[in-house]
């Protein structure tokens, strides 16, 4: 599994963030629980299920990932450490984003439960309503746009490979975060440049 951490030799400007398991402890979204009530099989993403589905059944599917979705948005907390990373890198001029396959209204409920950052820290907060989800690069070159960062100096951070796919296919500075577990990976997935456990270890590498 990629490289551990080091300091970028890029000049970091803003850091873009996955929310669920990144910002928010995760497990709060159990997936495989979604995709059983979904019927969606297990090797598909519910968001890309969803659009293979018949009109008639889009509906009662948005409903189910949105009730889940909430549910969880009320459960979560702060990711160890991110309080102190977020509070940080905003003490040094770093801009921050989030870059999401959830909802606006998850995220601003989630953010809730933050003691020292709200949504209006970040510069941007891009979900699933604003550009093509993630692993499509879309919402990372939207939001280095919006944050007014060059893409080389956008660092994306996220717990999945989906959030790697899309940092590295954009030209970002891409990190994983395992959260001291070992992260989903796929045969062809693209390296991180860095891997990091614990996302206080952010502030070493900007
Ligand atoms: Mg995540």
């Amino acid at each position: 599994m990629g490289k551990r951490s080091f300091r970028s030799r890029r000049q970091i400007k803003g850091v873009l963030f996955d929310f669920d398991g990144t910002l928010t402890f995760p497990g709060a979204l159990d997936f495989p629980a979604i995709k059983r009530e979904m019927n969606c099989p297990a090797d598909m993403a519910v968001l890309e299920f969803i659009a293979t589905q018949p009109a008639s059944k889009k509906g009662a599917l948005w409903k189910i990932l949105e009730l889940r979705e909430t549910q969880a948005a009320e459960q979560s907390r702060p990711n160890a450490g991110a309080e102190k990373c977020l509070s940080e890198l905003k003490r040094r001029g770093i801009r921050l984003g989030i870059l999401t396959r959830n909802s606006l209204q998850s995220v601003e409920q989630a953010l809730r439960k933050f003691e020292g950052s709200r949504a209006n820290d970040f510069s941007v907060i891009m979900t699933r309503d604003d550009c093509l989800p993630k692993p499509h690069p879309d919402g990372v070159i939207r939001a280095s746009v919006l944050m007014g960062i060059a893409i080389e100096q956008l660092m994306v951070v996220g717990d999945f490979r989906f959030d790697i796919m899309a940092g590295k296919a954009a030209g970002a500075y891409s990190v994983l975060l395992t959260n001291r577990s070992e992260p989903a990976s796929g045969p062809d997935d693209p390296e991180p440049d860095c891997v990091i456990d614990h996302l206080e270890e952010l502030l070493d590498l900007i």
